[in-house]
């Protein structure tokens, strides 16, 4: 089967008879098989997804078949599937099976998709590089020696390896669009409270989002229109329809760029020669672009760890060896019990940031960290909505360099965390942020471009990443 780029291009093949659900079904089961050293699934659910998609063969047949008949979908392990295991990569849901499903995964399954497995990601999302895992790292497909990214690592690597046509992320500071831009492939986290968080292992609330990664941004609106809007599980999401994601073309756009963020020390000077190479020509296509002043880069890594380690110290706290999930053999009392689970259970990356968040949420620290943090916060969001005021969208790169060598940055957290620079603006102001993969290569590896705008401009984001995914494919 060939690979394809859209959901669309496979739908004309199956209607006309080009192709059948079963035989991308076993297509992808043996892209799977043959790249199993990149790590990138946990488990595949072969035998379901070949009866599923005998089901789906047979409702396109009659007609009936739903919006996404026959899409082959993975599922990051944090997304709930109910009889299926979930891990978030973690010793301490090993052998966890789901008891309900997600929304996002009911909806899908009914439009017609297809799951064909879980993949692989860093302990509860907690990472940029997929080396955080309890059961190992994945591999770039494009050059294995270097990380696909994280924490959504194995769901970007399916994609980029076809080995399904897309998958499902979550994104807490760039979980979806950091390994799309590392993997050639697109990343969309749409506005906070667009898509429903039931069902979604909890990192950080008020900052995680689901969303896709694929090789179109057609297919990221297709699937974000299947999953998005109100559900009654979850209480932040906005509470009125999602609207329709129609791709516009043609239209001409203000949009702004951060100086800093490209003429930056530590970015890649290739990376900053694309961005510039970029800027000029789409002011040649007839978009504006203005330089914005953004003084506050450095704030946002800081503001960002402060804010998601308390939560996660508190959503992290109902995995204590009691209730489900990994229980001490050493324990012997109820303080053991949950010292020993967790202690056992969670890896050195989780236990750093439930230390780091439940130090913020102390007394006496609480002010001066975690008030501080919403304050910050609040006041990053003040100012990018200042800056769409006036523009459509923010540019910039989605992350300062290509994909690292494996292990470069594992011993050092801060030097990982900086990573994180260009995409968690995104979260902690609640906007949405696409990216799409940049002109040519540099090093022979593939580079991100991201477009950000205000809330609930998820349309026009996708319409213009649409052209820009176009236009950098064809230079
Ligand atoms: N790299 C970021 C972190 O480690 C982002 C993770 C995410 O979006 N889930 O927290």
């Amino acid at each position: 089967m060939k690979r394809y780029t859209a959901y669309s291009d496979f739908r004309r093949d199956l209607e006309t008879g080009k192709v059948t659900c079963v035989q991308a079904v076993e297509h992808y089961l043996n892209q799977i098989e043959s790249q199993q050293d990149l790590n990138a699934f946990l488990e595949v659910w072969a035998d379901e997804a070949r009866a599923k998609a005998a089901e789906q063969d047979a409702l396109i047949q009659s007609g009936k078949a739903g919006r996404l008949a026959g899409m082959v979908i993975a599922l990051k392990d944090n997304i709930c599937y109910a009889g299926h295991n979930v891990s978030a990569s973690s010793k301490i849901l090993q052998g966890f099976e789901s008891l309900y499903s997600a929304t996002v995964t009911e909806r899908l399954l009914a439009e017609g998709a297809i799951f064909i497995g879980r993949t692989n990601c860093d302990e509860f999302a907690m990472g940029a590089s997929n080396e955080n895992s309890a059961f190992g790292l994945v591999r770039n497909a494009i050059d294995k020696e270097r990380v696909p990214g994280g924490s959504s690592g194995g769901s970007a690597v399916a994609v980029q390896g076809d080995m399904c046509l897309a998958a499902l992320g979550s994104d807490t500071g760039g979980s979806i669009r950091q390994p799309a831009a590392f993997t050639g492939t697109v990343g969309y986290k749409p506005t906070y409270g667009t898509i429903s968080r039931y069902g979604l292992l909890a990192y950080a609330s008020s900052f995680d989002q689901i969303g896709p990664i694929t090789r179109s941004v057609e297919d990221a609106a297709l699937l974000t229109e299947v999953m998005a809007g109100m559900d009654e599980f979850d209480a932040t999401m906005f509470q009125e329809p999602a609207p329709e994601l129609k791709l516009e073309t043609g239209k001409k756009y203000k949009i702004a760029y951060l100086k800093e963020a490209i003429e930056r020390d530590g970015i890649h000077p290739e990376l900053s020669a694309g961005m510039k190479n970029l800027i000029a020509e789409l002011e040649r296509q007839g978009h504006t672009l203005t330089p914005v002043e953004f003084p506050y880069l450095d704030y946002l890594v800081p503001c960002y760890y402060v804010l998601t380690t308390a939560e996660a110290s508190s959503n992290l706290s109902r995995y204590q060896g009691l209730m489900y999930g990994y229980r001490s053999p050493d324990a012997v009392d109820l303080e053991s019990t949950f010292k020993k689970s967790r202690s056992q259970g969670f890896g050195p990356e989780v236990q750093r940031r439930i230390m780091l968040g439940t130090f913020v949420l102390s007394e006496g620290y609480y002010d001066a960290y975690y008030t501080k943090g919403q304050k910050v916060r609040q006041f990053i969001t003040d100012k990018t909505q200042d800056i769409l005021a006036n523009h459509d969208f923010i540019l910039l790169p989605t992350t300062p360099d290509i994909a690292f060598k494996i292990g470069e940055k594992a011993s050092n957290p801060v030097a990982m965390y900086l990573a994180d620079i260009f995409t968690v603006q995104a979260n902690i102001t609640g906007m949405p942020a696409v990216s799409v993969p940049g002109a040519g290569t540099i090093e022979g590896m593939p580079w991100g471009v991201q477009v950000m705008a205000d809330r609930k401009k998820d349309s026009e984001l996708l319409s213009f990443a649409h052209e820009l995914l176009e236009q950098n494919q064809n230079a």
